[in-house]
Order: C-alpha cells, then sequence, then structure tokens
C-alpha cells in the first residue's frame, strides 16, 4: 500500500508582473515502504517546491496529497505540523544544526515537538543512531567542531528520532565533496531500508541518483519516471 501519493499536483508562484509561473503541472506520484526514489532535475526546476509539498512543508494550488491514508492538503496547518513530526524526516542540503547544543541535544530536539520530555528510550535510541553513523565518539561534541559530513550525518539521525515512515531529503549531500556524499547517501539508503522507510531524495547528482531504486526527472513542470 502506497505511504505517500501525490494526485494530479499543479503548483505556481506570483511573480512581480502580477501573472504567475507554473512550477509543477498535473505532477502523479506513490511510493510505498520500502521503496527508494531519486528525483533529479536543474537548479529551479521546483524540486525543493515538489518535496515540500511532499512533506506538508507547502501547499498545492490544486491536487492531492495522502501521507499514511490523510490528505494533507485538507489538513489545517496545526495538524500538518503534526503529521510532520510525527511521520517525514527532513534532511536539508544545509544541515540547519543549532550551533550552542550537542550533536546528542541536536538530535534529540525533534522529541520535544511531539512528546513533553527525552525519556531514556528516545536518549537510548539517539545514542544507538548516532553509533550507527559512526558519531558515538562525538556525542557531546559542538556542531562547529565537526566535518561536513560528520555534520550532515547529524542531521541524518535528527531526522530519523521519532521513526518517521517516510525520509525526504533536499539535496542532502549538495554541500559535501563526492566521497563524503556517497558515503552519506549510503548510509541513509541503508538507514531506510533497515527500518523499511520510504525514502525520497532530490538531487542533481546522477551518482547519488543511482544509489536510488526508482528515478523520476522533474522538467518543465512534468514529472516522468526514468
Ligand atoms: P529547485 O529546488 O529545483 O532548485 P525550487 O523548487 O526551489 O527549485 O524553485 C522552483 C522555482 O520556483 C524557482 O524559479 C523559484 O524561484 C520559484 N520559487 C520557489 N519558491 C518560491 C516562492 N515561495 N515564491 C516565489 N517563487 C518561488
Ligand atoms: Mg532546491
Amino acid at each position: 500500500m502506497a505511504i505517500l501519493t501525490l494526485d494530479h499536483i499543479c503548483k505556481s508562484f506570483p511573480v512581480a508582473d502580477g501573472t504567475a509561473t507554473t512550477i509543477l503541472q498535473d505532477v502523479s506520484f506513490s511510493l510505498s515502504r520500502g521503496d527508494t526514489a531519486a528525483v533529479i532535475g536543474p537548479s529551479g526546476s521546483g524540486k525543493s517546491t515538489l518535496l515540500n509539498i511532499m512533506g506538508a512543508l507547502d501547499t498545492p494550488d490544486r491536487g492531492t496529497v495522502s501521507v499514511n491514508g490523510r490528505d494533507i492538503a485538507m489538513s489545517d496547518e496545526n495538524e500538518r505540523a503534526r503529521i510532520r513530526s510525527s511521520d517525514i524526516g527532513f534532511i536539508f542540503q544545509q544541515h540547519h544544526l543549532l550551533p550552542q547544543c550537542t550533536v546528542l541535544e541536536n538530535v534529540l530536539l525533534p522529541v520535544l515537538a511531539t512528546a513533553k520530555q527525552v525519556s531514556p528510550a528516545h536518549h537510548e535510541r539517539a545514542v544507538t543512531l548516532l553509533g550507527r553513523v559512526g558519531l558515538s565518539g562525538h556525542l557531546n561534541a559542538f556542531p562547529a567542531t565537526l566535518s561536513g559530513g560528520e555534520r550532515q550525518r547529524t542531521a541524518v539521525v535528527r531526522a530519523l528520532i521519532n521513526d518517521p515512515a517516510i525520509i525526504l531529503a533536499d539535496e542532502p549531500t549538495g554541500s559535501l565533496d563526492q566521497a563524503s556524499a556517497l558515503a552519506v547517501t549510503d548510509l541513509i539508503v541503508a538507514l531506510a531500508h533497515e527500518h523499511d522507510r520510504a525514502l525520497v531524495v532530490v538531487t542533481h547528482s546522477h551518482e547519488v541518483a543511482g544509489r536510488m531504486g526508482t528515478h523520476y526527472a522533474l522538467h518543465a513542470g512534468t514529472l516522468t519516471a526514468i
């Protein structure tokens, strides 16, 4: 059964002269548990717009988005925020770690959005996942002292801490060198498979895209399986 479904999505943005520019035109897409998909397209083609709609960070002008069988286009902002924190893990190009918090604290932040406090089980899960990505020796380190790859691996664990069914990654390795980019990509794919999660990675790298099971190209507002 599909865990994420987009049906006939249209999205446009207003431009300065008062008209609108169409970014997504009749985009349909579906993803099941355990699926990995890459969306590839040049800069400005609408990849982030598409991913933000998949992840309830933005709403389409037309069409429906369903996450775990719930229509998120029909939900209000509070409900969308709840779905985002419980069902979706986001990884961005820039890690957005808080500089004043340690690796462990950064990873536990999303827990506070869904639970009132961090339980020993949450703590143990964070430590286990950080070990899984090779950061056991950096639990109490601050982001400024880490390499780019280590910061991005921290962001990967933060995206997984609430055990989301869907992981959405927007150019997750765009600021890393080639070797670190593929290492982080392989880690995201391995973690997604281990936990039977659905994964969508947006990238302009054909090598990163090659690590995913299915491939789509976004061009002139249209999403095509390639
Ligand atoms: P990509 O991630 O593929 O580089 P984006 O989805 O970020 O592309 O943007 C696609 C197009 O939509 C760009 O031309 C961008 O300027 C425009 N755009 C994105 N978000 C907005 C917005 N909030 N308001 C107006 N235009 C936007
Ligand atoms: Mg983008």
